[in-house]
This record gives structure tokens, sequence and C-alpha cells, in this order.
């Protein structure tokens, strides 16, 4: 008899399938991570690099609502969305539907050799809602990283210029160019240069660490971040400001209130296109489609991934015009980008946030959350700041007091907070921010639930 672990049949009360009808409740059957978990991760070492890392070593067999059920028979709370993507839900039920159809009509032709309708309508429905009224085109690729590439690509084609302006704590990828965009060197750069060249960093208005304090945060911010540019590259030779909305990896960090339109309107007196990083922030995660909508802030290219799709591997540089027309026939593609099971998701994923009202339902859960949160600064010292928006919204932990960063208090909190079936992600330059991302079909009460096991978390450390 095998001894190998059947990762497709929990134990326990096995669902039908993924998706809502997985029971919405915690259930812990075995500690975390069980046996059949741990034997699928000695199985993992043996295969996959450990450049390759693990949050949780919980084997996932199903999913749906607000949980992932784990091949010990585990169901656990998902504040992930495995990093921002199942924003409508795991195996959403549009999503499935669209797809399983998909599937069985044609799985790819490559839309560079012959087209589909489902591509052109993505990008129709994308220049309909991304902010600003402009004439807009969109184009379609695999991930974040390669969204953020081609968003430069067009950039210096259409100005002529190569520089790029970028901020402290930013994530943008990890490919040559997206990994130099990306501030932190452990783990995303360390040994993997030489970098890419014309590419540079400014001060990010990062209210709670700005030394004369958060009041000051935007005006100080953009004049260090304007002086620098003209100082040191010119503004005249700017391809590209290239900049998060809320940055995600860095932190959840809200830009200081003025900071953004302050830089959106230097680039648009100085010729530089305006490129937001939407890829965490973009498709109802803020509690807008967009979070550059909160401060009325109309990007000139907007990348867009992560919840784009509904778990399905898809991205969108989407901007003006005459600029993503600039670039000659052919210059712009890939041979997977906007496949036809991607563009389904992506069709059902912008059905599901309209007919479920989901662009409310992320407020909602940011009024249930952040309130829950600032009780905890209130009571627990080590948590230094609350931020965040709709259903992106995270704690830093500190040193009391101080904002020196706690980044192993941090870890431990995690750790207990997994142990308890909650999964929660870290984040943040100094390792000491908890980010809560849940997908926005968790019911209220799963809601709650899990942020009463951080509390908990939080009160035994
Ligand atoms: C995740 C992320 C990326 C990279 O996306 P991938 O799909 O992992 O390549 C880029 N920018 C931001 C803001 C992200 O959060």
């Amino acid at each position: 008899m095998s001894t190998e672990p059947d990762t497709h049949q929990p134990p326990v009360a096995p669902p039908a399938h993924g998706g809502p009808t997985l029971a919405q409740e915690r259930r812990l059957v075995t500690e975390i991570p069980g046996p059949r978990s741990r034997e699928l991760f000695a199985r993992k070492r043996a295969a996959v690099p450990q450049g390759i890392g693990t949050t949780l070593p919980v084997f996932v067999t199903h999913a749906g609502g607000g949980v992932l059920v784990d091949a010990d028979g585990n169901s656990l709370i998902d504040f992930g969305s495995g990093i921002a993507v199942t924003t409508v839900g795991n195996a959403a039920p549009r999503v499935v539907e669209r797809v399983r159809k998909q599937v069985a009509d044609f799985t790819h032709t490559c839309f560079m050799v012959t087209p589909y309708e489902s591509y052109v309508r993505v990008c129709e429905r994308l220049n309909e809602l991304t902010p600003g009224d402009h004439e807009k085109r969109s184009f379609l690729l695999n991930s974040g990283a390669e969204a953020v590439e081609n968003a430069v690509k067009v950039a210096r084609h259409a100005t002529g210029r190569q520089a790029v302006v970028v901020f402290d704590h930013g994530y943008h990828g990890r490919t040559l160019l997206t990994m130099t965009l990306t501030a932190k060197n452990m783990p995303y750069k360390h040994r993997f240069g030489p970098y890419a060249p014309e590419v540079y960093r400014m001060p990010m208005a990062y209210p709670f660490r700005w030394p004369t304090g958060p009041e000051n945060c935007a005006a100080e911010a953009a004049a260090q971040a304007i002086d620098a540019i003209d100082k040191q590259i010119g503004a005249g030779n700017v391809a590209a400001i290239v900049v998060e909305p809320i940055q995600g990896e860095g932190g959840f960090i809200e830009p200081a209130r003025g900071f953004l339109p302050a830089m959106a309107e230097y680039a648009r007196a100085n010729g530089i296109v305006f490129v937001a990083d939407e890829v965490q922030t973009g498709f109802a995660r803020t509690g807008h489609l967009f979070a550059c909508e909160d401060e009325g802030v109309v990007p000139d290219v907007i990348c867009t991934a992560k919840g784009i799709a509904g778990g399905l591997p898809l991205a969108a540089v989407t901007g003006r015009a005459e600029l993503l027309d600039a670039v000659h026939v052919s210059g712009l593609g890939g041979t997977y980008g906007g496949n036809p099971l991607a563009c389904e998701a992506a069709l059902a994923v912008l059905d599901t946030i309209e007919a479920d009202g989901l662009v409310e339902r992320a407020r909602r859960i940011g009024e249930i959350t952040l309130p829950r949160l600032r009780a905890l600064a209130g009571r627990f010292p080590i948590v230094g700041d609350v931020r965040g928006r709709g259903a992106m919204t995270a704690i830093e932990l500190v040193a009391p007091g101080t904002t020196d960063p706690d980044a192993a208090v941090t870890g431990e909190i995690a750790r207990r907070c997994h142990a308890e079936g909650l999964v929660v992600l870290t984040a943040g330059t100094y390792g000491n921010v908890l980010r809560f991302l849940p997908p926005l079909s968790i019911p209220d009460h799963l809601l709650e639930e899990g942020l009463s096991i951080l509390e908990k978390a939080i009160a035994s450390v």
C-alpha cells in the first residue's frame, strides 16, 4: 500500500470542491502543520530550492470564502488571499464557471498570432474603469513584474528619456529591472547584481517615520524628492516616476496625504510619465476600485495584476493612448500574455466586483478591522502604528515608546497566529509589519474571529 499522502482528499469532512460550498469555519483537527503537510514539506525541501520560501507550511487542498483547507483536514482563516490575489475569493463561482467553459473551448492561440475577443473585452473594461476619462489603451501580460517592466519600456519609448524614479520602501517585482526598482536588499536583491542602470530612489512620505513628524511629511518629502530629481538627474532626463499608491511589501505605507498629488503634478509639469503600480492595491482591495482614486490622482499609466483574475496569472498595463500607441508594431507582447483562461477569469472578477458590491464590502471590512487594530494599539505599546484602507490594513510593531522596529516579536506573533489557524503575512523594510489582506468573500464572523486570534497572540508575547 502506498504511504504517499493523497493531497486531494482531506481525511475530515471532504468537501466536493472549493469555493463557497466550503464550511465557513476555523477547524483544527491536528497541530499546524499536521502530519500530511509535514510529509509534503519534506518532499518540497528535497525537490524545490530553499530560495522559494514558505510562510506557513500547510499544503492546501481546497479554498473558498474566507478559509483554506489543508491536507490534514484543518480549516484555516485566510488573512492573506495568496498575497492580495483572491480578492473575489478562491474558486469564486463566476470565475470557475467562465474558466471551465473556456478550457473546453480553447486554451491558447497566442493573442499576437490569432486574437480572441475576451482579451479585447478585458482591455475595454480596464480602459473604462481605471481613473481618468482620457482615451486609453491596455495590453496584457502574466505577472506584476512584467507589467511594471512594460510600463517602463513604454515610458522610455514615448519620452525618449531613460531615467526611472522610484521610492524608499518600494516593491515592484523580482526580474532584473523590477528588482532594481525594489528598495529592499534582503531577500530581494542580495547578490543578484549588477542591477539595471538609470534607476534613482527618492524619499517616501512615510508618516510614522518622518523625522519632523507626520504633519510635515507630505510637503517635505515631495520637496526633497523634487529637489533631488532636479539636482541629481534633471527632470528632462526622467522617463517615469513609478510609485505604489499604498506600498505593499514595504509595509503597507500610505504616503502622507498630498505627496502623491504633488509628485503627479511635478510629473505632468515636466513631461514625465506618472506610473501607478496598483499591482497590490488594485481591484476593490482598498475600498476603491484603484487606490489612487482616494486622492483623485490620475496616473498616465497604471499597472495591475494580483487581484485582477481571481488567481489566474494575468497582468495589465493601461495608459494614455498616445503613450501606449507610441511603441512600434510588435514592440510589446509575450507568448502567454492575456491567456484566454486568465481573460475569462478577469471578466468574471470584474462582474463579481460589480454584482456583489465588493468595493463597499472592502470598505466595510476596513470599518470592522481598523477600530479593532486601533484598540490593540491602545492596549499594547508594541503596536506602534495602525494603517491601511479597506481590506488592506496593517500594524507596525516596535519597542514600546519608540519607533525602533521589532521584527522578532512580529515573527513570533505571526507564528502564534499560524498555530491557531490564522494565515497572516508579515511585510516591511524592517520586517516588523503584520499585514491583513482577507478575501472580500470572508464572512464577518471569520474576520472577527481572526482579529480575536491576533489579539490573543499579541497579548501572549
Ligand atoms: C507583487 C507586486 C509586484 C510583482 O508582481 P508579480 O506578479 O509577483 O511579478 C509588483 N508590484 C507590486 C506593488 C506588488 O505588490
